[in-house]
């Protein structure tokens, strides 16, 4: 079993959608099934909605998973297990308090070492934690022994018992912190393999001594995905940067299919550069991912985008640009030529369809045919409809021509007139206004 595991706290980010993709082609590739979790028990950073949202997009990517379900439903699951190791000695109360705690780091900042709790808490008797009645933290004891964790990208890595340090599992309020929850709902859902972001590689060997602490033995193979990096200031591509999101990504007018081929073509080793996720599916090797950060280029994903949009079906094509007509579907495809995007096709049609005024250029010649063309008869071929134009309003060469196009498209450059008019011949009455 594979999962994914968002946390409902920003719009998702494509390093995110990216580790969504990989499990989704592991999983198909592994034949073992994906499920969804939401990890919602950091009340203060969840924003409302959000879950949905990233349900949303996985739908939109077509990644499939056989359940979703909300990380704080298993509560009451996490409280138990968290009794099970106080109860066999192996976590402890802690009533250590936030300024403490605090002083410690600062202490162990200004000596240039870094922070570890001190276990002042761990050699509490039972009696002053039984008649202490303030709040408490549950800490898990630090391990005895190394710990060691393959990552399947960059080998085998060994923490000792210090690296691991005695780390708060339930907060004062009864909930469990990000390691705990992580680490019991892997158990509890029977995860092999977790494909995640680099920044959680140094959670794993703490997740890993919660398990083994708690007596599960099975083996979870770990893969954690490099950070992707913004190409300019070369620091990971944080929410400031628009492209890291994948909703500014589609509402830019980036196709899903596209968006994915990228991401997956990203900084690994790939037989093809244009392809889509059931084909990736059939030959992805995720050994081939570099550990090196890669860079987002989104001049690269613009001509990965204009590439899908050259194979793909007219029909389709035209209904994401709101019509029904294989014909409007052709004829954003000739604008490839110019533009890269939905979003700037979607201008290109919008200036076509819209109402043309021009008051520099041209000016008497263009209304000079739009009345022209308005009472003209139905023309199936472009050379007869210009001729019929040329010879009513008495203009040739150039200023029958700019103008010409002008009425047609709304614009004073682009595509030849002959490619785009037996895609627009059907449409003259609502164009030439
Ligand atoms: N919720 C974590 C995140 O969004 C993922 C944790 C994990 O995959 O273990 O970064």
């Amino acid at each position: 079993m594979l999962r994914f595991a968002p946390s409902p706290t920003g719009d998702m980010h494509i390093g995110n959608l990216r580790v969504a993709l990989f499990n989704h082609i592991l999983s198909k590739q592994l034949k073992e099934d994906l499920i969804i979790r939401i990890e919602d028990t950091d009340k203060e950073r969840n924003i409302e909605g959000k879950d949905k949202e990233i349900l949303e997009m996985l739908s939109l990517f077509n990644i499939e998973y056989k359940i979703a379900h909300y990380q704080s439903d298993n509560l009451k699951y996490h409280q138990k297990m968290a009794m099970q190791l106080l109860m066999q000695k192996k976590a402890f109360a802690c009533f250590c308090s936030d300024e403490r705690l605090e002083m410690q780091r600062e202490n162990a900042k200004d000596s240039g070492k870094p922070y570890r709790y001190d276990s002042f808490c761990e050699k509490l008797t039972d009696d002053e934690v039984i008649n202490n009645e303030s709040g408490f933290t549950i800490r898990i004891k630090k391990p005895e022994h190394n710990i060691k964790c393959t990552d399947e990208l960059r080998g085998e890595f060994d923490y000792n018992p210090f690296d691991v340090d005695s780390f708060i599992i339930m907060r004062k309020d009864k909930t469990p912190t990000y390691n705990f929850a992580c680490a019991v709902d892997d158990m509890l859902y029977d995860i092999s393999l977790v494909i995640r972001g680099e920044d959680h590689l140094s959670n794993t060997p703490k997740q890993k001594h919660i398990r083994e602490s708690l007596g599960y033995t099975k083996e979870i193979k770990y893969l954690h995905l490099p950070i992707i990096l913004n190409a300019q200031t070369g620091k990971k591509m944080s929410k400031r940067d628009n492209a890291s999101s994948v909703k500014w990504l589609i509402e830019e007018g980036f196709l899903p299919i596209a968006i994915a081929n990228y991401l997956v073509l990203l900084g690994s080793k790939t037989p093809k550069e244009i392809f889509t996720i059931e084909e990736a599916i059939e030959w992805f090797d995720i050994k081939n991912i570099s550990t090196n950060a890669p860079k987002f280029d989104i001049d690269k994903l613009r001509f990965i985008n204009k590439e899908h949009l050259k194979i793909i079906d007219e029909m389709r094509l035209s209904k994401i640009l709101g019509f029904a007509d294989e014909d409007i579907g052709k004829l954003a495809k000739i604008y490839l030529e110019e533009a890269s995007t939905i979003k700037e096709i979607k201008t290109k049609l919008d200036a076509i369809f819209g109402t043309k005024h021009t008051s520099e250029d041209y000016v008497s010649e263009v209304e000079h045919i739009k009345k022209c063309a308005q009472n003209a008869p139905f023309f199936d071929s472009y050379d007869d409809f210009k001729n019929y134009i040329s010879t009513q309003c008495g203009l040739k060469g150039k200023s029958l021509f700019m103008p010409l196009r002008f009425c047609l498209t709304g614009a004073w450059h682009g595509p030849n007139l002959s490619d785009i008019y037996p895609y627009i011949k059907n449409y003259l009455g609502e164009i030439i206004k």
